[in-house]
């Protein structure tokens, strides 16, 4: 049988690697859907490539041009961002891969999760903001959730030692990002150059900001909680600055099952793949003796404020994880476009939570009404020079 594949997010770094990783898989596996948000160009390459039966594009804008460039191949071409949830549905298509970034990927996932796909996961803050609702719609629909996130695939390979009552803590490892040694006090002024330069992987800059801040952590506890079904008490951080080993998990009777590889996207996007199976692919395990230690530490919890602040999030369940994200989304695109500080994240997330009144027992309405309310507050005080954001800029 051929995996039929639609790849979300095809000219983004996940989507990038899958590429490479399809065409490594040879003849077993196809492309049959693309997409990007405004990307023209690297979409049309990667059509004329792959040749997809659809290519999406969701910035309707781009849609013309995309059409004018694949003007005479074989492909339809969809646009606006419908197109997404489109090509997760298509008969045709048998594994949806959702690798677009932030909360614009939830509609493509729940109608994948409904339509009873093979869903390999790496787009995270879907799972964050609806994690209750997205795996009841793939237990109903009939789907498989396979994550692609480093830490959940390796925590997804580990879990296989032993049952889930036999579960005593999971330990999510984190490279800890530039500012890993940081205080407090030390990751007040950083720019945001400091902030792009992560030191082991390579990733779009949205999560590459949310591991300098490890709201990228934070957003993982959550996401394990619901890909595994355990309360977040029994979910740790460690700082692993090698990330070689990608997550553990500790059993009841005292044994630690640890995943380890290179800090390569690829084995876990392949393993989603192929899963069950595994099959020799462009990964290579990594050499330890090369490597030599392999460390671990506690992270700073004044530093690293996202990470408490999961905890208390997803004890509060309902609204308060789809406001936690919204207002991170809203607060480093800000960020990345310069208008405020990296410090400011973090207290426009909290005060995004301080402010909001958490409603339990949600529709999926009252979740989008939640992400609406915390990127308008955040682009009010940062755009429109509260009193806040004079004490921000100091
Ligand atoms: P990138 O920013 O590199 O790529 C994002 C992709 O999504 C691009 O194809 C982009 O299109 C598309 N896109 C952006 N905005 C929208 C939108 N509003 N609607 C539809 N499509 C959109 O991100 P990454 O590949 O780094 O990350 C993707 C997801 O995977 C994120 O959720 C991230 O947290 C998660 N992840 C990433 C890891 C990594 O190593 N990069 C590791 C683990 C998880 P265009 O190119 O046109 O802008
Ligand atoms: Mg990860």
């Amino acid at each position: 049988m051929v995996r039929s594949i639609a790849i979300l997010g095809s000219t983004g770094s996940i989507g990038r690697n899958a590429l490479r990783v399809v065409e490594s898989l040879g003849p077993g596996y196809s492309i049959c859907a693309l997409s990007a948000n405004s990307s023209v160009e690297l979409l049309a390459k990667q059509v004329r490539r792959f040749k997809p039966k659809y290519a999406a594009i969701t910035d309707a804008g781009c849609e013309d041009r995309l059409a004018e460039l694949l003007a005479g191949l074989d492909v339809e071409v969809l646009g606006g961002p419908g197109s997404l949830v489109e090509i997760a549905e298509l008969a045709e298509v048998d594994t949806v891969l959702t690798a677009v970034v932030g909360a614009a990927g939830l509609p493509a996932v729940l109608a994948a999760a409904r339509k009873g796909k093979r869903l390999a996961i790496a787009n995270k803050e879907p799972l964050v903001i609806a994690g209750e609702l997205l795996l009841a719609e793939a237990k109903k629909g009939g789907a498989t959730i396979l994550p692609v996130d480093s830490e959940h695939s390796a925590i997804f390979q580990a879990m296989q030692a032993g049952r889930p009552n036999e579960v005593a803590k999971i330990i999510l490892t984190a490279s800890g990002g530039p500012f890993r040694e940081a205080s407090a006090e030390d990751i007040r002024n950083v720019t945001l150059e400091q902030a792009l330069a992560h030191p082991t992987w390579d990733m779009g800059p949205k999560i590459t900001i949310d591991s300098a801040t490890m709201m990228n952590k934070a957003f993982e506890i959550i996401e394990a909680r619901w890909l595994f079904d355990v309360p977040v008490d029994k979910i740790e951080v460690l700082i692993h600055p090698e990330s070689i080993v990608h997550s553990m998990v500790e059993f009841v009777d005292g044994s630690l099952i640890a995943q380890l590889g290179r800090p390569d996207m690829c084995l876990p996007i392949q393993y989603a793949l192929t899963y069950p199976r595994r099959v020799a692919g462009i990964a290579r395990a990594p050499r330890l003796e090369e490597i030599g230690k392999l460390t671990f530490k506690k992270p700073d919890p004044q530093t690293f404020r996202a990470l408490p602040l999961a905890y208390q999030v997803a004890r509060a369940g309902g609204t308060a994880a789809v406001v936690f994200n919204a207002a991170n989304e809203a607060a480093v695109e800000e960020f990345l476009a310069g208008r405020i500080k990296f410090v400011n994240i973090l207290e426009l997330v909290e005060h995004c939570l301080d402010k909001h009144d958490v409603k339990t027992h949600v529709s999926l309405e009252e979740l989008l009404e939640a992400d609406g309310w915390a990127r308008k507050e955040v682009s009010a005080l940062a755009c429109n020079g509260s009193v806040k954001r004079a004490a921000w800029s100091e």
